[in-house]
């Protein structure tokens, strides 16, 4: 078979990270080795995501753009998969008459079919919605190069609703991946390298809450841990209403489970968590900010919050800037709201400007920058177990991922990437820490 190339571009989350993974593996099948080249490529796939605004004009953008490319070459096959495949459907083949394949966030598993439909010239578009027990089975493994860290994917879509969120139409519901094929996946992967795990959901910490049989989440990582080969356990993304004391303790308890956590709060105001749907109260999110506090003192906690929500006040503003402080995100992804169509906080009227909204935006992300640099200094003189993952960005240095998460650079070997080894911090910036090796 002459070797064919494939190009894919993906948006958004780790969730779509993993699925392109999944693409690679299944396309390899069929012959295609992965390029960074979209010229040299025989087949290019966007791996889209709606979550923000603008990101349909974004994927329209690119498709205009590769129609040069596929004038030069007419056997070049062009796709888009993803939430805003899932959204737009039939309309895409509609509007980019060049375009080959729409495939939506359920029918990865027809991928391999369809692109072989399509190296005979024909164009297809499967969005429907499968049923739960059928998804169970269309989990394809990730194989390939083995690394040091992988995502597994343990539950997927979501049941939550919040006012302002398109996953749920894109996405479908919640379902829970059966607890054997995950460990299955685990022991394959722990085989061949990996040393870290990240699960990855929607809701990772609703795992198995609806799925008769299965274990709760805090069980689920249990199991993992004990998986031989497997040293980090990381998850992404969690909901603070999920968030059992059984999980928190798993932090005191397994010491294979990083000291971080994601848990986005969206706002600190209780008018604004109510009319977002968010289904917890600021002093439920800071309970439970409290507790993994004492589950594993110096815990980095991460999370998201949205500026500008409809009828955010300052006072509502203010809120959100108080949680920060006493919270003391590591980090933060921050942005501006803009309304999702389809979605019910679409409907709310908007009050503020968008100067108003990015004015707020800077104060909260000037507030985030010194506290980020607050807890990077925090660092200075401490030893850190440092997972080396590859060479640094200075010749000479490697670099790697402290328990914390934070990125720990250092002179070193390249020998020493896939070990772990002690670090010493002796400086810190806004986005990393500088170590010596002890
Ligand atoms: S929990 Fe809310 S924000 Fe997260 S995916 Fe579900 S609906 Fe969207």
């Amino acid at each position: 078979m002459n070797e064919k190339f494939l190009f894919i571009e993906t948006f958004g989350c780790q969730m779509n990270v993993n699925d392109s993974e999944r693409i690679v593996t299944m396309m390899a099948d069929l012959g295609y080795a992965p390029t960074v080249t979209p010229s040299d490529a025989d087949m290019i796939l966007l791996n889209t995501c709606s979550v923000r605004g603008g990101a349909e004009e974004k994927v329209y953008k690119r498709l205009s753009h590769l129609r040069s490319l596929k004038k030069t070459k007419n056997s070049l096959i062009l796709g888009v998969g993803g939430c805003v495949a899932q959204q737009e459907g039939e309309q895409l083949l509609a509007k980019f008459p060049w375009l080959d394949l729409v495939f939506g966030t359920h029918n990865l598993h027809l991928l391999p079919d369809m692109v072989r439909g399509a190296e005979y010239g024909e164009r297809r578009c499967e969005t429907t919605f499968i049923d739960n027990e059928q998804r169970l089975d269309l989990f394809p493994p990730v194989k390939g190069a083995s690394r040091l860290s992988r995502f597994v994917t343990v539950m997927q879509g979501c049941d939550n609703y919040c006012s302002y969120c398109i996953v749920p139409y894109v996405r479908g519901r919640e379902i829970s991946r059966r607890s054997a094929d995950i460990l299955d996946e685990v022991r394959r992967l722990a085989d061949d390298g990996v040393q870290e795990v990240v699960l990855l959901g929607q809701n990772v910490n609703s795992y198995g809450l609806k799925s008769a049989g299965e274990p709760d989440f805090a069980r689920l990582i249990s199991m993992i841990a004990g998986v031989e080969g497997i040293r980090r356990i990381r998850f992404t993304t969690s909901h603070p209403k999920d968030m059992s004391d059984e999980l928190i303790a798993c932090f005191a308890d397994l010491p294979k489970l990083c000291g971080q956590i994601h848990l986005p709060a969206q706002s600190g105001s209780d008018t604004v968590l109510s009319r977002m749907n968010r289904g917890y109260s600021r002093a439920a999110y800071l309970d439970r900010i409290g507790a993994l506090n004492r589950a594993r003192p110096g815990i980095a906690v991460t999370g998201d919050m949205i500026v500008g929500f409809p009828g955010e006040s300052e006072e509502d503003f203010g809120q959100t800037l108080s949680l920060m402080e006493e919270v003391r995100y590591a980090d933060l992804f921050s942005f501006v709201y803009s309304p999702r169509p389809g979605t019910k906080a679409a409907d709310l009227p908007e009050e503020l400007s968008r100067e108003r909204k990015l004015e707020r935006l800077e104060r909260l992300q000037e507030l985030q920058r010194r506290i980020t640099r607050e807890i990077n200094e925090s660092y200075l003189g401490t030893l850190q177990a440092v997972m080396v993952e590859g060479e640094g960005k200075r010749p000479g240095q490697v670099s790697g991922r402290a328990d914390s998460g934070r990125i720990v650079n250092f002179s070193g070997d390249p020998a020493l990437i896939g070990s772990f080894v002690t670090v010493r911090v002796v400086a810190a910036y806004q986005n990393s820490l500088l170590g010596e090796l002890q």
